[in-house]
């Protein structure tokens, strides 16, 4: 298949095919920009949910730079991959600092700023600029392993050359690059999928290498990928009146730094997640069982233990306690496995 003709069948497909997601209807950079952090990681359904929240809280570039970063942390609590949000904080005051509170149009700019990578920077360019930029994800990647019948590993340097190559080359010149470059992520996400691809209703299935050689199951080849730990933690429930308490994450923790969990203490084995910081203090008496919850962060597989627990007499307790007020769980940036433990205990 000629380029010319993937195009042409690809955008008549986008074109009749698409969703109607919110951050398609608009061209403001800012508002792709924050759709496109979170759906990095996160499934559109609960993008769909946090996108209009965060805008209507932050509605512009300079009022993300001057909010408090635990505010920014609140209103992502729950998305998880935190880094997300802190680096879109410092990124709005970057564009405030240097480019006067717009978002910039050139390339080099744009990815010098906090957190935004190639594929980020391919995005709010061609989406909200119609700039002729490329862009791989996850999703251009499976399609394009499949089209070209792509022998290397995802992720290894000699197969990402060849898919920005061919991500470069496909773009089209007389149609909106933005358009071509969603149409791409559109068609992994709703036909080329990793499980069960939808060939038998394909656009592209003549034209397909993969399919042609009879190797679409095989295609791509994934990356290495480390292997799932299982981890074993114990989480108190600790109550005063309708209030529960809460410890504050080191700001120096290697992830979810500052944010908010419930007291937490690891059984097995050490992963350095978490820190056993209430033990060797004695500050608690842990009580009962109250269940058990399954809960996942990265490659670990976590299993906790809920249990209810009562404070020793006269404990002092250190400064990153404090106590969370009944329904004032949307003001803090809680751990999206202390929402889940709270959920199940309340
Ligand atoms: S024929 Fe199948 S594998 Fe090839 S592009 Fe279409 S859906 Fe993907």
């Amino acid at each position: 298949m000629s380029h010319a003709a993937l195009r042409k069948s690809l955008l008549a497909w986008y074109r009749a095919n698409r969703r109607d997601l919110p951050w398609r209807r608009t061209r403001d950079p800012y508002g792709i920009w924050i759709s496109e952090a979170m759906l990095q990681q996160t499934r559109v359904e609960t993008v769909l949910d946090y996108w209009p929240k965060f805008l209507q809280r932050f509605p512009n570039i300079a009022g993300l730079a001057a909010a408090r970063e635990e505010d920014v942390l609140a209103a992502w609590s729950g998305l998880g991959y935190y880094r997300r949000a802190r680096s879109l904080r410092e990124a709005a005051r970057a564009i405030v600092e240097k480019h006067g509170g717009e978002f910039p149009r050139e390339r080099e700019s744009v990815l010098d700023l906090p957190g935004i990578g190639p594929y980020t920077a391919g995005a709010v360019l061609s989406i909200a600029f119609d700039q002729r930029e490329p862009l791989i994800d996850g999703n251009v990647a499976r399609v394009f392993s499949r089209l070209f019948a792509i022998d290397d590993c995802l992720g290894t340097p000699k197969s990402e050359r060849r898919l920005w190559d061919l991500a470069r080359e496909l773009l089209p010149r007389s149609q909106s690059p933005g358009d071509w470059n969603q149409a791409l992520m559109e068609f992994g996400a709703l036909v080329c999928t990793p499980r069960a691809p939808r060939c038998e209703e394909c656009v592209l299935a003549t034209h397909c290498a993969a399919r042609i050689a009879g190797r679409v199951t095989e295609l791509p080849r994934p990356k290495a990928r480390p292997a799932v730990l299982d981890v074993e933690l114990e989480v108190l429930i600790v109550r005063r009146g309708g209030s529960w308490l809460i410890e504050q994450r080191p700001e120096d923790a290697a992830r979810m730094a500052g944010l908010w969990e419930l007291p937490t203490r690891e059984i097995g084995p050490a992963t350095g997640l978490f820190r056993a910081r209430w033990q060797p203090a004695g500050l608690f008496t842990p009580g009962r069982e109250v269940g058990r919850v399954r809960h996942s962060i990265t490659r670990h597989r976590i299993d906790v233990s809920v249990r209810e627990a009562t404070l020793a007499k006269r404990a002092r307790l250190p400064a990153h306690f404090a106590w969370l007020r009944p329904r004032a769980e949307s003001q803090l940036a809680l751990t999206g496995m202390a929402r889940k433990v709270l959920a199940f205990a309340n």
